[in-house]
């Protein structure tokens, strides 16, 4: 079985500092809804594990969360592409939960829920938090230069092993090739 995993914020959308609050503010990163659906034609299942601290910061309500992600499955849907499920992490980073990134919480939920096994399982994210998160689950982080993806590499913090890529099209493109 095929998995993939990816980071919400500066994968498949454009990021806010200010948190995506709204459906008009959820942007795809130009090419990422047709990547994605590449990968469901490719026989990929694909999920989302999200960090969502505006929600415990009061930026965000759930209704608002949900509006958002029915527009960005609505986007994908477009072109043929599904998302399985969106994992995300409802709290703020001093609330000490096991699932907001780099903590592994929502990649073991998806392993428990999907009743699959992380091992060689890509993940796709932006952040190093997504590739701790990533690695602590037994997952294969890869990272892209969107979001914060360009400042990392600018600053050479990318891990040796962890491949980068431009953007999520770019990843996609590479990871199919080699099926
Ligand atoms: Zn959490």
């Amino acid at each position: 079985m095929k998995l993939i995993i990816l980071d919400r914020d500066g994968v498949i959308n454009q990021d806010s500092k200010d948190y995506i609050k709204s459906a008009d503010e959820w942007r795809a990163i130009p090419g990422s809804p047709e990547a994605i659906a590449r990968l469901t034609h490719n026989g990929y299942r694909i999920v989302v594990a999200s960090n969502q601290a505006g929600l415990a910061r009061g930026k965000l309500t759930i209704e608002a969360l949900n509006t958002i992600h029915h527009k960005m499955h609505d986007q994908i849907s477009r072109y043929g592409g599904v998302i399985e499920a969106v994992f995300f992490c409802p709290h703020g980073p001093d609330d000490g939960c096991g699932c907001r990134k780099p903590e592994p919480g929502l990649y073991n939920e998806i392993a428990r829920r999907l009743h699959v096994n992380l091992q060689g399982v890509i993940s796709i994210g932006d952040k190093l938090s997504d590739v701790e998160a990533a690695r602590a689950a037994g997952a294969s982080p890869v990272l892209v230069k969107t979001g914060y993806g360009q400042s990392i590499v600018d600053n050479n913090e990318q891990p040796d092993d962890v491949p980068v890529y431009d953007d999520l099209a770019a990843a996609v493109d590479d990871l199919i090739s080699l099926d």
